[in-house]
């Protein structure tokens, strides 16, 4: 019987492809190992899922060999491969999609290897998957020789050019740029006029200045109990080190997960700790009581947390044997932080939802701190959910998982009441000293502006700034809009200034300006809620939040050609022109995407530190784990922005921001003081946020839900269509629509079927949106639908509308 391999391929079908191992490579092909493979006339590089002997289910003259073996030792540890297939068909999504998010970058060496064997020819896949040169990087710098006059030509002379303008440049830079960069600077080199290092490149900026260890504190009762919880399920999974060396038609072989016993206790926990109550230290002393049992550790930040302040905090306890990743890291970098984890140097990683899919070695323990937050959902490509998958990991692998949060989503808080996680409390903040803040609401309908104008402003507000800059103590303003204002209307006619590709208003951004105060002359009034045109600023664009576009403010209205256009409400850059207005004495920032490269939010957070600061304005990126010793005062602009949302997410994600942004205040010796501005103060997310009540908020939110019929209550999956025109994106909706309610399960009213209906935001980058809701309340049944129309998918629907399955989905706008 001849040998086969199962062959996972890049393209968007979701089952593998069986290929003959040739008799040179039996043995070495084993699972998780990447291959060249003939795919329709072309060569791929795709992932072994399994091998063994047996006859074959197709015609056996139809079965090619497979052309390459790329990697001697499998890319994918079993572990993670049958955790990645498991993935796949949780989302219904493209296995061949799904390894990417796991495979690392080819190593340069493995293209040599293949080109010495001539299997480079024709290879569609591998400029895709990004080649890097193990920890060596090639450099090129210009020496003092000169050349003579007239010598170089072409890409030598440019690249010789570039290199005495810049200083050294890594060669792969160069090569972008030039593509024959390479044997220019071999003929350069030759000549003398150029020197070539290779060199490992810098550490990632994380690691460049050694971190001094701490001294572990004591733990307090709450936290000992917790840490005590995790070790005891540390303590009972079973010994590392028994995934066994998989040989071909071994079970391991065929793909089947390496099934550890599972361990006696629970695994899986809720951390539920108020904000500032020493979750970070519980999460040491997991890693800690993890590693001295052998295990590796992978930890999952929002990417907004993964600051240099939370990461000196693990490299204090943990030196070296931790692998930061994240998206600012060079391919280089990345790879090299890979390969650290895969070959077993380094057994802690952390890092962002993609961190998910990192090859730690002997998993032991899953922390997802921050669980609650929305960027654990990948929303494009593979859907995925990184929490809900952590659990799935952490389960698959025998290894422990803890939530953490100190607003728990509610999908967890279902899981604690259906027993599938155990919850461990720290009720109190860590610091002895440290209190909740005292939280005021400031009804909007009754508190008119303050002496700035602005009735965003109100007159509690512009007080409670006024104490707190007297006392020389800290305050934080959060509005969750960008820019200087959310919209541009007609005064005439009322006109709404739209995106042309999108169906939703267009920003005012005023820009970068090198002094944010408005240049009125001392006493005049600041600018109102709406300046007319004539009054705006000079400069500024029109900025689309949803696609790239950007453009000048139009001179007319679009509609009725008035000159009175109208610059309305408030975004974080006119709040904080407004507040530095007022506050003259007050040195005021912003914090937002608009001004925040990442080394940039770095650099105002840590002048926010050091004092340089003493109102520091800005969107939810004001709101995450940062610890900010001086703040008294935490101001919430307009708590009503986020609740009116047409998702039922929208008074548990209201929430969440208010409680999290109200832990900005007071976490040291200081009392802090929260104002929250509202039309709405009896509305749930808000009163409860108020009473710093979270357990309250989640049990009547998880009973409204109920009510309704929305998760945790239900399942859902969300098919949404788009089309560049409309009526195809509308008949594709339709069909599938009908297909679902046809097959057996929408028959029998096992699952509802919502729509075809437009999308909220009907129109985005060119595209119309429309959508179907499956809902059910077992999963079962929903899949049943949800396989049902990839059948459908496959042929039955126009090729120009493009129809996405998005199981558990979080974004429903
Ligand atoms: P959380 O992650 O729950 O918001 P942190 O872990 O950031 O809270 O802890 C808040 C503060 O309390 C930090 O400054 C931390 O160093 C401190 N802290 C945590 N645990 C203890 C402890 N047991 N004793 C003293 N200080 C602690
Ligand atoms: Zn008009
Ligand atoms: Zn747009």
């Amino acid at each position: 019987m001849p040998l086969l391999a199962d062959v996972a391929v890049p393209v968007p079908l979701s089952q593998a492809f069986t290929y003959e191992v040739p008799a040179a490579l039996a043995g070495e092909v084993r699972p998780g190992a990447r291959v060249l493979c003939e795919f329709h006339r072309r060569k791929l590089l795709g992932v072994v899922l399994a091998v063994s002997e047996r006859s074959a289910a197709i015609d056996p003259s139809k079965i090619k060999p497979l052309a390459a073996l790329v990697d001697a030792r499998p890319a994918l540890p079993a572990e993670l491969l049958s955790f990645l297939q498991e993935l796949a068909a949780y989302y219904f999504a493209p296995i061949g999609e799904v390894l990417r998010l796991a495979l690392p970058a080819i190593e340069r060496e493995q293209v040599r290897a293949l080109k010495a064997q001539g299997e480079l020819g024709g290879v569609l896949d591998l400029g895709r998957a990004k080649q890097v040169g193990g920890r060596k990087v090639a450099y090129a710098s210009a020496t003092d020789a000169v050349e003579e006059p007239g010598t170089l030509r072409g890409q030598a002379a440019a690249v010789l050019a570039l290199l005495r303008a810049n200083g050294e440049q890594p060669v792969a830079r160069l090569e972008e740029r030039y593509g024959n960069a390479r044997s220019a600077l071999k003929k350069l080199a030759e000549r003398g006029l150029v020197a070539l290092d290779e060199r490992e490149p810098p550490r990632d900026p994380f690691f460049r200045l050694p971190e001094e260890r701490d001294v572990p504190p004591e733990l307090n009762p709450a936290q000992a109990e917790a840490a005590a919880r995790i070790d005891a399920a540390l303590a009972a999974l079973s010994t590392p080190g028994r995934a066994a060396p998989s040989a071909p038609g071994g079970a391991e072989a065929r793909g089947a997960a390496p099934r550890e016993p599972r361990p006696a206790g629970p695994s899986a926990f809720l951390l539920f700790g108020v904000t500032g109550s020493g979750k970070t230290e519980v999460y040491l002393r997991a890693i800690k009581s993890c590693l001295d049992r052998g295990r590796g550790a992978l930890v999952m930040v929002p990417e907004i947390a993964l600051t240099p302040q939370l990461v000196a905090r693990f490299r204090a306890r943990f030196g070296d044997e931790l692998a930061v990743l994240h998206s600012g890291l060079s391919d280089a970098d990345r790879h090299a932080m890979w390969a650290s984890l895969h070959g077993g140097k380094v057994r802690v990683a952390i890092g962002a939802r993609s961190a998910l899919f990192a090859p730690v070695p002997d998993l032991g323990l899953i922390l997802v701190d921050e669980e609650h937050d929305g960027s654990f959902k990948q929303e494009e490509g593979v859907r995925y959910h990184a929490r809900d998958m952590a659990l799935l990991r952490a389960h698959r692998a025998g290894a422990v998982c803890v939530l953490g949060s100190a607003t728990p989503s509610i999908e967890s808080v279902a899981l604690v009441r259906r027993g599938k996680l155990v919850e461990l409390r720290l009720p109190e903040r860590a610091h002895r000293e440290a209190s909740l803040p005292e939280v005021t609401l400031v009804d909007l309908r009754r508190f008119g502006a303050g002496p700035s104008g602005d009735p965003l402003i109100s007159l509690p507000l512009h007080r409670a700034l006024e104490r707190t800059l007297a006392a020389k103590e800290q305050a934080i303003l959060f509005l969750n809009r960008r820019g200087f204002a959310p919209s541009v209307v007609c005064g005439s006619c009322g006109n709404l200034t739209t995106c042309s590709a999108c169906s939703v208003a267009l920003t005012y951004h005023r820009g970068r300006r090198r002094d944010a105060r408005p240049q009125a002359p001392a006493g005049a009034p600041a600018p109102g809620p709406a300046a007319p045109l004539d009054e705006r600023p000079q400069g500024g664009l029109l900025r689309c939040h949803y696609c790239d576009y950007a453009g000048p403010l139009p001179e007319r209205c679009g509609s009725c050609g008035s000159r009175t256009l109208l610059l309305e409400g408030l975004g974080t850059e006119r709040l904080e022109a407004t507040i530095a207005a007022s506050f003259p004495e007050a040195r005021v920032a912003r914090l937002d995407r608009d001004v925040a490269g990442k080394d940039r939010s770095q650099a105002i957070l840590a002048r926010m530190r050091e004092g340089k600061i003493d109102i520091l304005v800005g969107t939810q990126m004001v709101t995450k784990g940062h610890d900010l010793p001086n703040v008294t005062l935490v101001g919430v602009v307009n708590a009503d922005a986020a609740l009116g949302l047409p998702d039922f997410r929208a008074a548990e994600r209201g929430f969440q921001l208010l409680v999290q942004v109200a832990g900005r205040a007071g976490r040291r010796d200081r009392p802090g003081r929260v104002l929250i501005q509202t039309r709405n103060p009896e509305h749930p997310a808000i009163a409860f946020a108020a009473a710093h009540d979270v357990p309250g908020f989640l049990d009547r939110e998880i009973r409204d839900r109920e009510e309704v019929g929305y998760p945790p209550a239900t399942r859902l999956a969300l098919i949404r269509i788009d089309a560049v025109d409309e009526g195809v994106g509308r008949g594709a909706a339709a069909r599938l629509a009908a297909h679902a309610r046809t097959c057996p399960d929408g028959l029998a009213r096992r699952v509802e079927v919502l729509g075809p209906s437009a999308a909220p935001i009907a129109r985005l980058r060119g595209r119309y949106r429309f959508r179907v809701l499956l809902r059910a309340r077992e999963r079962g049944p929903l899949r049943g639908t949800l396989a049902a129309l990839t059948g459908l998918m496959r042929d039955g629907i126009d090729r120009n509308a493009r129809v996405i399955i998005d199981v558990d989905p979080v974004a429903m706008l």
